[in-house]
């Protein structure tokens, strides 16, 4: 692969040719702000937040899709890319219900962090501001369409990589907005509620419902684990706030799911505290279930293996196993049932 060498901020960059502006900035650790770019996404240079001055060029390029050049002298915090970042935050804030008080974005919102960094506290453009119908008639996600940006990143991400297509830009101008299909509730479109496109939205306008009041952004630490669903094992991070799980993000840099998941993995995740939880083994004595130690259940179990065994012999014997665990736990299942001389194992996912 070949290599081009720029200049960045003036530090040398030696980068891939090929790559964007934006790509050459992070592969020398130079950060540029973005709101529409997203990597597993077909850049569109919608947004204009990444905007730089390149020497000797005209305007000010969208890094995210101008190609980096062998030579190229760029500045991505010039007075005239600042000014060009102020002027397109101030035309954000003009439709922006300012409710970052209350906002459950608060503390991870693209468009706070930005606005903080240039110093953008209003807009110098007040006028008429959209009312959009809040819409939270779905189980998994909440909506409020006045906080969209229109950086169309969900819209994307829903047709690109899900392959849904459910959402998409309606409307025009100033009443531009992203919506299903005749403005129907999300539930009434082709969403299969994977929530991608929640993941991906850099202000307050698309909500996790179930992690709603339960912690700010900064109160929440990130556990790694294995979603215990199916056995696709797809990796995510569970929220955990005071030893609570309060919700899921998705680990991008997994090589199993890329950061994707289906709405069990990403939105199920509030059975692990029900009460309704079996979590004592239960034995039936006289037609009824009865909480038993686990010392008696594995008693009972491997005393009725023995007996089918001694009786029947080992083929008598046979082992459904979960995709409800893990892949090493049904491994060491099915080792189990072979020692324990039959080949009789099976699963549920066959049922
Ligand atoms: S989306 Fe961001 S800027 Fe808007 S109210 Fe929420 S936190 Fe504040
Ligand atoms: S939840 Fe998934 S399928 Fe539904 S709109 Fe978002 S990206 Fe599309
Ligand atoms: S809902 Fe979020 S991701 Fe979608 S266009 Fe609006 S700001 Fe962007």
């Amino acid at each position: 692969m070949s290599k081009i060498n720029l200049t960045i901020n003036g530090q040398p960059v030696e980068a891939r040719a090929g790559m964007t502006i934006l790509e050459a900035a992070e592969s020398a650790g130079i950060e540029i702000p973005t709101f529409c770019h997203d990597p597993q996404l077909v850049g569109v240079g919608a947004c204009r937040i990444c905007v730089v001055e390149v020497e000797g060029g005209r305007g000010l390029p969208a890094a995210c899709v101008a190609p980096a050049g062998d030579g190229m002298v760029i500045n991505t915090e010039s007075e005239k890319v600042v000014q060009a970042r102020k002027a397109n935050l101030s035309l954000l804030l003009a439709n922006h219900p300012l409710d970052c008080l209350t906002c459950e974005k608060s503390g991870e919102c693209k468009l706070q962090d930005y606005c903080y960094r240039y110093g953008v506290a209003e807009t110098d453009y007040p006028g008429e501001v959209k009312e959009i119908p809040f819409e939270d008639s779905n189980p998994f996600y909440e909506r409020d369409m006045n906080k969209c940006i229109l950086c169309g990143k969900c819209s994307r991400v829903c047709f690109e990589v899900n392959g849904a297509g459910a959402i998409d830009y309606a409307y025009r101008g100033f009443k531009s907005t992203i919506a299903p299909a005749f403005e129907e509730p999300v539930e009434n479109s082709p969403c299969v509620f994977c929530g991608m496109c929640v993941d991906l939205c850099p202000t307050g306008a698309l909500n996790p419902k179930l992690s709603k009041g339960l912690g700010r952004a900064w109160e929440i630490d990130k556990v790694k684990t294995t979603c215990p669903y199916c056995g696709t094992g797809c990796n995510f991070y569970l929220e955990v706030k005071d030893d609570k799980i309060v919700g899921v993000t998705p680990d991008y840099d997994s090589p199993v799911n890329k950061g994707n998941l289906c709405v069990k993995g990403r939105f199920g995740w509030d059975f692990v505290d029900s009460p309704e939880r079996l979590t004592k083994p239960l034995i039936k004595k006289e037609g009824k279930f009865v909480e038993a130690s686990w010392e008696e259940a594995l008693e009972l179990v491997a005393s009725k293996i023995k007996e089918t065994v001694d009786k029947n012999g080992p083929e008598a014997l046979a082992g459904l196993s979960s995709a409800r665990v893990t892949n090493e736990e049904n491994y060491l299942f099915q080792k189990l049932i072979r020692m324990l001389g039959s080949n009789n194992v099976d699963h549920c996912a066959r049922l």
